[in-house]
């Protein structure tokens, strides 16, 4: 994260923050007080444990400084004018991430409504004034640790996300994705009543390839045949996936026969400017492809199975008559 003391938006923040211009990757904690002299004393000790501090006089100006910095802990003061902390930590619940930012709530309040008030808004914890400043310390810590796993959880998941959808080889999406993608596509066409078209690529004499060339060579073809057909694509809603082996698929959301054709045209094209070499073809001395295409009109039952099928049909079509073109 780069922290820029200098923008517009910090300038008419009303107290001065303090944003140590470091690279050092220490966490970052949103105290949020509106008594200065509270804020100091607390940005002064945890500076000394070596965390990057941000202040707030008020809710609505820690909110906004949230929205800024993205810390990774907030020590929030319960009692303030403008916004308070109860408030400010339920409306930050339903800002992105918001859920997910740890709270403390700091406060002279000790009494029973206080604190389950504070729990209810969605505070993680709770420390009464006057600190102590021992046990404050390991719930900062507990809460930075906390806020690092939840960190590092979701990029796990991210990751985990990807590599389940993507095809290890060719980089392009999987067959799960591909089934779950023209399922979801199809429901789609369904409800809105627009087509929805699919295109069948499949490599010509490609075990003659692997036969000729080994089959590394074989794989590093798949790999730029999976690339050429990516590039024949425009709209972000179409997807290319390997269907399995040498076969890649093409869905095209709202895509009509005639657009379908273009893409398909297109592919083919790619791969013949890419004159990849391959003596043991027999329609090209390099690699080619044959393509089939298919489309569901807003009239018919949008069945994915349906779609692949009359792809699959109209890809034996172009192997049948001659190859290296689309049918
Ligand atoms: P056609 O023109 O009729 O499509 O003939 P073809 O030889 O391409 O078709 P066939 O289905 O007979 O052969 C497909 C070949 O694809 C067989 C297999 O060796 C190869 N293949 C499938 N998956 C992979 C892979 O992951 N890596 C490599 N290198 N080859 C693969
Ligand atoms: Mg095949
Ligand atoms: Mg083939």
């Amino acid at each position: 994260m780069t922290i820029d003391d200098s923008n517009a938006f910090n300038k008419h923040l009303t107290p001065k923050m303090n944003i140590p211009q470091t690279s050092s990757k220490s966490s970052l904690i949103l105290i949020v007080d509106d008594d200065m002299f509270m804020r100091k004393i607390l940005v002064r000790y945890l500076e000394r444990e070596r965390y990057r501090v941000v202040e707030a006089a008020n809710g609505m100006e820690a909110l906004k400084i949230y929205q800024e910095f993205q810390p990774d802990v907030i020590l929030l003061d319960a009692m303030m004018p403008v916004l308070d902390g109860f408030e400010c930590c339920l409306q930050l619940q339903h800002l992105p991430n918001g859920d997910h930012t740890p709270v403390l709530i700091i406060t002279a309040l000790e009494d029973r409504e206080s604190v389950d008030r504070a729990y209810e808004v969605g505070a993680s914890d709770y420390v009464t004034k006057p600190i102590h400043w021992a046990v404050l310390r390991q719930r900062v810590r507990h809460l930075i640790e906390q806020s690092c796993l939840r960190q590092q959880l979701e990029a796990a998941n991210q990751e985990l996300q990807r590599l389940v959808s993507i095809d290890g080889l060719t980089q392009v999406a999987n067959r799960r994705c591909l089934d779950e993608y023209l399922d979801q596509e199809c429901k789609r066409a369904s409800r809105e009543q627009i087509p929805i078209s699919l295109v069948l690529c499949d490599i010509d004499f490609f075990k003659n390839y692997n036969d000729n060339y080994g089959h590394q060579e074989g794989d590093r073809c798949l790999q730029e045949v999976a690339q050429a057909i990516s590039k024949s694509t425009n709209r972000p809603a179409d997807l290319v996936a390997r269907y399995g082996g040498e076969e890649f698929v093409i869905v095209l959301p709202n895509t009509n026969a005639q657009g379908a054709m273009n893409v398909a045209i297109r592919a083919t094209e790619m791969m013949r400017s890419l004159k990849l070499p391959h003596s043991h073809s027999k329609v090209a001395p390099y690699v080619t492809i044959s393509c089939g295409v298919a489309t569901l009109l807003a009239s018919q039952e949008f069945e994915p199975t349906a779609l692949l099928k009359a792809a699959d049909r109209a890809l034996y079509k172009a192997k049948a008559e001659g190859r290296n073109c689309v049918r």
